[in-house]
């Protein structure tokens, strides 16, 4: 039996090839299982009953289980932990925003970056999400915003309303799971599948470079965001090992390069941390480096995690240092993570490995 979700508009088109139906019929299977939700995919009412027989005995579709849910006292933010087919476990997590749903989602069962200021980095990397298990967790929170109309309403959302954006910020570094990655945006972004537009999807890295190339020839219009944490080569190659193998300097030349197809601009994740990256020596460092990007810095408070010795930058060196970086010319936004008191914040995510 096949995961239903693990399939593109293509990857049907294929399987009904081989079984000599028409190919039509992919497109009536996405628009019915990702618009109504239902139970059983054969369940679409346009099939032929041989048809809908065939896909009974191919195809499963189930939502993922969840197995723990919190929702924040502070702003609504909802954390789920899904367990999947082999027991791993990820987090997934819903955030109302004025006038969208946002959904934080997982690619990776831990990550084998090993950014010291993360705690998902503690659980290594445990395996790939696959393409399946990626669009399940928007599935399944859709079906669960259908059925929790109480939240919408709380929220001050129409009862009808669902997932309007997706960020890959979740467990994991995207693009070492480049591949599914892809996958999963070709069933976000279809027109017949979730109908999410490409600008309301957007996909943070820690500076993959043969990621980030591979991304934009799929999708060039995808927004990307880039953890940067620190400007200075050698201190951030101490805190985010995949510096080492590329310089940040090497990635904003990549991100210069996708800019001047593209014409977007790139989200910087800066993470503020006290006594590290909180000077103005780096603010002004980090301007100079991002000088030739188009770039909106988004200065987060960073969330101290358990057994690291980060904390937090003093509120009085956030401010100069935004001032640093909007007087040289820059968008900036300071913000706190959201659901900071149930751990769904940036860099909080993080699953124990079953023993
Ligand atoms: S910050 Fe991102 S890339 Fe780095 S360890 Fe955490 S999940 Fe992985």
């Amino acid at each position: 039996m096949r995961d239903f979700f693990n399939s593109t508009r293509k990857d049907l088109k294929s399987y009904l090839s081989e079984i000599s139906e028409s190919v039509v019929h992919a497109v009536s299977l996405l628009k019915y299982v990702y618009k109504n939700a239902p139970a059983k995919p054969w369940e679409t009412p346009t099939l032929s009953i041989k048809l809908k027989k065939i896909i009974n005995n191919s195809f499963y579709l189930k939502p993922l289980e969840i197995i723990c849910f919190q929702e924040s006292k502070l702003d609504s933010t909802i954390k789920f932990v899904f367990n999947l087919k082999d027991s791993a476990q990820i987090e997934t997590v819903l955030m109302p925003e004025p006038h969208r749903i946002t959904l934080c989602i997982s690619s990776q069962v831990g990550c084998r970056q090993a950014c010291s200021f993360c705690q998902t980095s503690r659980m290594g990397l445990v395996r790939n999400l696959t393409t399946g298990e990626i669009i399940n967790q928007i599935y399944t929170v859709k079906l669960w915003l259908k059925n929790n109309s109480d939240w919408l309403i709380k929220n001050n959302y129409d009862v009808n309303s669902t997932v309007s954006n997706i960020v890959f910020m979740g467990m994991g570094e995207p693009l070492d799971n480049v591949s599914d990655v892809i996958r999963s945006i070709d069933i976000i972004t279809d027109g017949n599948g979730f109908e999410i537009a490409q600008k309301r999807v957007s996909v943070s890295t820690a500076g993959h470079v043969d990621g980030l190339k591979k991304l934009h020839n799929a999708f060039p219009r995808i927004p990307i965001a880039l953890s940067l944490l620190n400007p200075f080569e050698s201190e951030r190659s101490k805190f985010m090992p995949i510096n080492k193998k590329w310089p940040i300097s090497e990635v904003i030349k990549t991100l210069i390069q996708i800019q001047k197809e593209n014409n977007k601009f790139v989200f910087i994740q800066y993470p503020m941390i006290k006594d590290f990256n909180d000077t103005k020596k780096h603010a002004i460092k980090l301007s100079e480096i991002l000088e030739p990007l188009n770039a909106r810095i988004n200065i987060i408070h960073y969330n101290p995690i358990n057994d690291a010795n980060f904390e937090t930058a003093d509120s009085g060196n956030i401010q100069l240092f935004r001032d640093i970086l909007h007087n040289a010319g820059y968008m900036v936004t300071v913000r706190k993570s959201n659901g900071q008191d149930i751990s769904a914040g940036c860099g909080q995510l993080i699953q124990k490995k079953k023993k």
